[in-house]
């Protein structure tokens, strides 16, 4: 456990570490290692009181829904798939903005009579967005290359992250439905923003300003 003193911070790399970085400078908090160099797990920073924990983007919810680290900055579509138990969602940081689509060829109609393959890595996503609809659908569960599902016969469609559209194009496949808005929050663990409200309300304050500059 992380002293009580410190505000730890849970991010993952890659696109979010790329985007979150700036945001968090202008917050006055800067990493003093370059975390893509460096393969220390614990970061310092240029505010003492503050570290970043980097670790997989679908372990920053389980970090801080358990207050190993009291903030995190995950994507839309993680919190959606892990569920937000513990959570709080307090900001949209507006980054990796993308959209969660049912994709399959182009021109095939969903035909609500008939009990559709869906492959994907977000089960609980495609589970929920069908049920809601009343769907009937079978959910074959893959890690990667979704795309490759429907190609092969494995699947009917798929759900997944579409930014620019190419993957799919590239594989003759196209968006059909759009599922969620995706883009990165900040999540706070609940317990951490009661005992910890003014540093948290202070970061929270901080980077909402970063991300939306006053207009002058
Ligand atoms: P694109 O070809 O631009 O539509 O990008 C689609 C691929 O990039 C998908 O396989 C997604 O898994 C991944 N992707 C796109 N945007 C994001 C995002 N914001 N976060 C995570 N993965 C993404």
């Amino acid at each position: 456990m992380m002293d009580a003193n410190t505000l730890t911070i849970a991010l993952s790399k890659g696109r979010i570490l790329e985007d979150t970085l700036p945001l968090l400078a202008q917050a006055g908090i800067e990493p003093l290692e370059d975390p893509d160099k460096t393969r220390k797990l614990i970061l310092d920073t240029t505010r003492e009181d503050v570290k970043i924990v980097v670790v997989r983007t679908t372990d920053v919810p389980t970090y801080v829904q358990h207050g190993a680290a009291a903030v995190g900055v995950a994507g839309k579509d993680v919190l959606m798939e892990h569920g937000a138990a513990g959570l709080y969602e307090p900001l949209d940081l507006g980054i990796a903005r993308c959209r969660m689509m049912l994709a399959g060829h182009p021109g095939q109609q969903p035909d609500p009579g008939t009990r559709l393959r869906i492959a994907t890595k977000f089960v609980n996503i495609a589970r929920n967005y069908f049920a809601s609809q009343g769907r009937q659908v079978e959910i074959v569960k893959l890690y990667g290359s979704m795309e490759l599902a429907p190609l092969v016969g494995l699947a009917d469609y798929i759900v997944d992250l579409v930014d620019t559209g190419n993957t799919l194009r590239a594989n003759g496949l196209e968006p059909l439905e759009e599922i969620a808005p995706i883009s990165s929050r900040l999540i706070v663990n609940q317990a951490a923003m009661k005992m910890r409200h003014g540093l948290i309300q202070n970061l929270i304050e901080n980077l909402r300003e970063a991300v939306t500059p006053a207009t002058t």
